[in-house]
């Protein structure tokens, strides 16, 4: 590391003293066996329920029946659904115990219904602190530069001071909400010329600049990794972001609400970061996540909306912390054919399998029974292909398929890229 990135890290550490507190913390964690790693969720959960029942409104009424005089187990506590977030947010909230900067945060519209909820300064630290360990993982030093493309126009912070910030936090984040070849170009140039050793983004976006690297036949300075997140990645995209970039990429899934949640190891596994989160999958397998940290808004047991399966087994990379694995889905991209059948995301993904030249699409429910599939396309579709994805919709889904080409696809109000929507 050079001496102005030494001085940038020293003026940074400063800035933010808590999240560069909390790292050395999450680094030990990893290196507990799996079982003691098991011991300390268990005592971290006792200790926020304990605190929830006494301390907030809310958990104090739906924990009022709770007898733990055992301890606790996680099985018997209440889920908190979506709708009761709404609901009784503030109720849910310990007040009291909101530090510095307590604000109100909100989720994207991409279930259509938008979600608040409480957060503050000591969040975001912790939050921070815990993507840097993720950073880790692919060799990333403290200090070294980071280059996100976010897609989500709410989150870019402007005004006084911020290009200062960006400057000593060795970070920057283009706005990649709207963009042609010119903005590609200007990230391609920047990536050159400013030389990050992590990029990180939306996996759409991350694939579209993957592209634009390839078709302009461009060589880059070597990265460490890229990090993907907020939307699900397909292995299409993951193999030209691979190329381009001439890294592996790593998987991460973490919500607003809960972050750093899990994190795509070496070995191509997902670990929950289980001494921050615990997380279960219920019969129907929707996820269940213990924010095991948060104690001003207080998530226990939150069924998020997304779903998955705990995976069994240890990894080869060595880590304690679990496994699993995740549905190709949002739940509220699952889609109800007439005849009553879920069909879930991966479905329409796999069947475009083989399919040559796409480069986004977005499966529609339109009607009950009919489906339109917008392709943004390198080439025509052949017609044969076309005949034959109908057929398989009509014969498989019982639905009409409808295909359009189409320039582009709008991303949805949370900026992500929505490729099944349900009627
Ligand atoms: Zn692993």
């Amino acid at each position: 590391m050079s001496g102005a990135a030494r001085i940038k890290l020293w003026l940074h550490r400063r800035r933010r003293p808590a999240r560069y507190a909390w790292l050395p913390q999450l680094l030990a964690t990893e290196r507990l066996s799996a079982e003691q790693l098991m011991a300390l969720r268990q005592r971290r959960l006792e200790r926020l329920v304990r605190f929830a029942r006494a301390e907030s409104a809310y958990y104090r009424e739906a924990l009022a029946a709770l007898d733990d005089g055992d301890g606790i187990e996680i099985e018997r506590l209440p889920v908190l659904e979506k709708a009761t977030l709404r609901a009784r947010r503030d109720e849910i909230r310990v007040a009291a115990r909101a530090g510095v900067g307590a604000r109100l945060a909100h989720t994207g519209g991409s279930t259509g219904k938008p979600l608040s909820f409480w957060i503050d300064d000591d969040k975001i630290e912790r939050m921070r602190a815990g993507m840097m360990r993720g950073y880790r993982w692919c060799g990333w030093e403290p200090g070294e530069k980071i280059l996100n493309f976010w897609g989500a126009q709410q989150d870019l912070k402007r005004g006084p001071g911020r290009r200062w910030r960006d400057f000593i936090a060795a970070e920057r984040t283009v706005g990649a909400w709207e963009f042609g070849a010119r903005e590609l170009d200007a990230w391609v140039a920047l990536i050159r010329s400013w030389r990050p050793v992590v990029l990180q983004g939306y996996a759409s976006v991350l694939a579209e600049v993957a592209r634009h690297v390839r078709r302009r036949g461009l060589r880059l300075p070597p990265l460490k990794g890229v990090y993907s997140t907020a939307e699900v990645l397909h292995d299409a995209q993951r193999e030209v972001i691979e190329s381009a970039f001439g890294c592996q990429v790593f998987n991460q899934y973490g919500s607003r609400e809960v972050p750093n949640i899990a994190l795509e190891c070496r070995h191509h596994n997902l670990h929950v970061f289980s001494d921050l989160v615990w997380l279960e999958s219920d019969p129907a397998r929707r996820f269940l996540v213990t924010s095991l940290s948060d104690y001003q808004m207080p998530f226990i047991r939150y069924a998020n909306g997304d779903s998955g399966r705990l995976k069994p087994g240890a990894c080869p990379c060595g880590s304690p912390f679990p496994m699993i694995e995740m549905e190709l889905c949002r739940a509220n991209d699952i889609l109800i054919t007439p005849g009553g059948r879920r069909v879930y995301p991966s479905w329409f993904v796999h069947l475009l399998d083989g399919v040559a030249g796409v480069r986004q699409f977005q499966f529609h429910q339109q009607a009950a029974d009919a489906i339109c599939l917008r392709l943004v396309l390198d080439a025509p579709l052949d017609e044969a292909v076309a005949r034959r994805l109908r057929q398989r919709v009509a014969a498989e889904l019982g639905q009409h398929l409808r295909i359009e080409p189409v320039e582009r696809i709008p991303r949805g109000a949370s900026g992500k890229h929505r490729f099944v929507i349900a009627s």
